[in-house]
């Protein structure tokens, strides 16, 4: 039997990031139950960074995470990971609640006109448009690059990455859990919990009580750019009230309806419904008409009921680590909630900048 201090379930973004943050401090086992790294949710996002999104948990998480974005350790991470996209909000008659929202807990958002949006934009229909707002800062993330440099960190640190591996069952005994999984039993210290939207069913295999994670299905779709327009350029533009968006990817438009419809953990797909009547939606606030869809997919984005990421040792179990609940802000707050989560793990001094947040994040404020 194999044996570990620290066996991580899952190697997505969550799991990768934080094999790498330990460091070769402690030996690691990270399984994953698919036969490459990326499968689920986090080979399937719109790969963007932007600052005013989520609760001002995520913000701070974001905030973290940027400087290590900026500046990454160039052995891992040989080209830079972020490259500038600014992110424009644009608000019909009934999202403008929403946008004054957005305004007001934002930081450094420019209020933009109408004209300006439709300026910046020329594809959207300024009659639609009753206020707008521009984050620079906001970046196009190379996710594969990030996902791809943890993953190397963490083998060059001792880390033994587990494919085909899924955990079916554990118990704890004698200060140990015995773990089931595909390729074999595993004795391990520690169980983190970092399995996507299958947090809560992995918890229930290693009889801990679930948390009430929920798996949301979101939706992209790939079109062409439309004919007269040179769309490499714009920014990401986004409906205030998350209704739809758009942003150029290689030369095309990546459209998503903005979709959040609760759903069993599963491998995605796309419901075709609920394209249509997002494209609808998108439809209604550009100038050309949706021709052709290339190619479309879903992903899905797990949320705790307060929409806070969970973090930290349950409450009841000894040894079993929560790094769930990312919701559609996992791959920007990673390098941040990597390094938080690992502080937790190992029992080292959080940074004074993050600790309101790793408090907010404790799977203790459930009950039990
Ligand atoms: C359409 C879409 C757009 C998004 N856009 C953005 C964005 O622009 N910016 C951003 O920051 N975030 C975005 N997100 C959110 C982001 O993708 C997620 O928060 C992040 O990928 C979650 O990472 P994870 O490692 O927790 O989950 P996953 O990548 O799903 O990894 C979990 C892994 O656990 C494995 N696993 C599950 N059960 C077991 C088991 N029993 N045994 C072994 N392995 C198991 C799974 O196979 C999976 O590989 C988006 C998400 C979607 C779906």
């Amino acid at each position: 039997m194999l044996s570990t201090d620290i066996l991580i379930v899952g190697a997505g973004i969550a799991g990768a990031g934080l094999a790498a943050a330990i460091d070769g401090r402690r030996d690691v086992i990270l399984l994953e139950q698919e036969a490459r790294p990326g499968h689920h949710s986090t080979g399937r996002s719109a790969a963007i960074f932007i600052q005013n999104y989520g609760n001002a948990v995520i913000r701070a998480l974001s905030a973290a995470s940027r400087p290590l974005f900026d500046m990454p350790e160039p052995e891992y991470f040989p080209e830079p990971l972020l490259s500038p996209r600014g992110i424009l909000f644009v608000a019909g008659k009934d999202d403008l609640g929403d946008h004054e929202a957005l305004l007001a807990e934002s930081d450094g958002l420019v209020p933009f006109s109408a004209e300006g949006a439709a300026e910046m934009v020329p594809l959207l229909d300024p009659s639609g448009i009753v206020a707008s707002a521009y984050e620079p800062d906001a970046s196009d993330i190379d996710v594969n690059a990030l996902h791809q440099g943890w993953l190397r960190k963490a083998r060059g640190k001792g880390c033994v990455i587990q494919l085909d591996a899924a955990l079916t069952g554990a118990r704890r005994s004698a200060g140990k859990w015995l773990v089931e999984t595909s390729a074999g039993a595993i004795e391990a210290n520690v169980i983190v919990n970092a399995a996507g939207a299958w947090a809560d069913t992995v918890a229930a295999a290693c009889e801990v009580p679930r948390v009430g994670l929920v798996p949301m299905r979101r939706t992209m779709a790939v079109l062409p750019c439309p004919d007269g327009y040179d769309c490499r350029h714009w920014p990401l533009v986004s409906s205030s009230g998350d209704h739809w968006y758009f942003k150029p990817d290689a030369g095309r438009l990546l459209v998503s309806p903005g979709d959040e419809d609760p759903v069993e953990p599963h491998d995605a797909f796309v419901d075709d419904m609920v394209l249509a009547e997002g494209l609808d939606r998108y439809q209604q606030a550009v100038l050309a008409e949706v021709t052709r869809v290339e190619t479309s997919w879903a992903g899905l984005r797990t949320f705790a009921p307060d929409r806070t990421p969970v973090v930290g040792f349950d409450a009841g179990i000894d040894g079993f680590f929560w790094l769930a609940g990312q919701g559609g802000y996992g791959i920007q707050t990673s390098p941040a909630l990597s390094q938080v989560a690992s502080n937790i793990l190992l029992g080292e001094e959080l940074p004074a900048s993050l600790a309101a947040a790793a408090e907010a994040m404790s799977p203790r404020r459930f009950p039990q």
